[in-house]
């Protein structure tokens, strides 16, 4: 797995410093990849040991199946939260999924209220994804990174809420953190990854 650059300029944000983002792309982020391609090394040469045994208690194959979920749902998650991040906030970027959210929360306005609550209530994550189940928009919270997700989900606007996220900027001002994101959001890629996510129905 690579590392992926971020896709704006770090020192562009409003009220996400550079500091914030640079330690958050390079070194925590950076360090999930690190750690993916760790385990899965690891993994490989378990599996051609011949000696790996499964046990639920604890075991080495234990520890590594628990922790590749985690570092990779770190990555991905990482990713698709630094995708909608360095946008100008404007809405009118996005006007499919603004319809979208509109018909199901009743406006723009009450989407984000209601996903900041959602944002707040949440110790790891929050997503508004589309369900490839049921063909809808949902919102779903997650407090790690490998509890609380929805399998057959597509990401479209990730938030991280974890306390690393806003802690320098914000201290322990989560609400205003959240808001920053909001004015932040890159409404022409989250529009892009609903009209792509959309098209998948399983
Ligand atoms: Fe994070």
């Amino acid at each position: 797995m690579e590392q992926k650059p971020l896709p704006f300029d770090q020192k562009k944000l409003d009220g996400i410093s550079e500091n914030t983002i640079v330690i958050h792309h390079d070194k925590l982020y950076a360090g999930y990849v690190a750690k993916v391609n760790e385990i899965s090394e690891k993994l490989v040469e378990l599996r051609k040991s011949g000696t790996a045994k499964g046990n639920a208690t604890y075991s080495e194959l234990r520890a590594l199946k628990d922790a590749e979920t985690f570092t990779t749902n770190g990555v991905y998650l990482h990713e698709w939260y630094f995708d909608v991040l360095g946008g100008d906030g404007n809405i009118a970027n996005a006007p499919e999924l603004s319809k979208a959210i509109t018909e199901k929360w009743g406006s723009v306005e009450n989407t984000i209220k209601y996903m900041s609550e959602c944002a707040m209530a949440a110790r790891g994550w929050s997503v508004l994804c589309w369900d490839t189940k049921v063909g809808k928009i949902k919102h779903y919270n997650s407090d790690a990174h490998n509890q609380g997700g929805v399998w057959g989900c597509l990401p479209i606007i990730v938030l991280d809420v974890y306390e690393h996220a806003y802690f320098i900027d914000h201290g322990s001002d989560k609400a205003s953190y959240i808001a920053a994101f909001w004015e932040n959001l890159n409404w022409s890629k989250a529009e892009e990854l609903y009209l792509k996510a959309r098209e998948v129905k399983l």
